[in-house]
């Protein structure tokens, strides 16, 4: 087994790496299929779809564009609208830089 974050081999039975203290074995933060909303075209589908199976954005567009092509309205619009209801938006990161001005009057 080897460590994510250091690269460097692990035991086999050991939850955290010797070199660098990184929790090996299991993904410390689970991937969830999530909207985009920083990479979006029209519903941050696409982006999402390529962030979750860590694929190039721009072939997920394309082979989503064929596939609609391909199927016509239904199924392939009727699955990306379902797909839109169903799968959460990535929570909104909203901008700090307002709140860690200092005040000045
Ligand atoms: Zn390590």
């Amino acid at each position: 087994m080897y460590c994510n974050a250091c690269g460097k081999a692990t035991a086999e039975d050991g939850r955290f790496c010797a070199y660098c203290g990184n929790v090996v074995g299991i993904s410390p933060t689970p991937k969830k299929l999530m909207r985009s909303r920083a990479d979006r075209k029209i519903a941050g589908l696409c982006a999402g779809l390529a962030e979750y199976f860590d694929l190039d954005i721009s072939l997920v567009r394309i082979l989503c564009f064929f596939i609609a092509l391909a199927t016509g309205v239904c199924p392939g619009v009727v699955t990306y609208l379902l797909a839109w209801i169903i799968i959460p938006a990535e929570p909104e990161l909203r901008p700090v830089l307002a709140a860690q001005q200092p005040v000045t009057s």
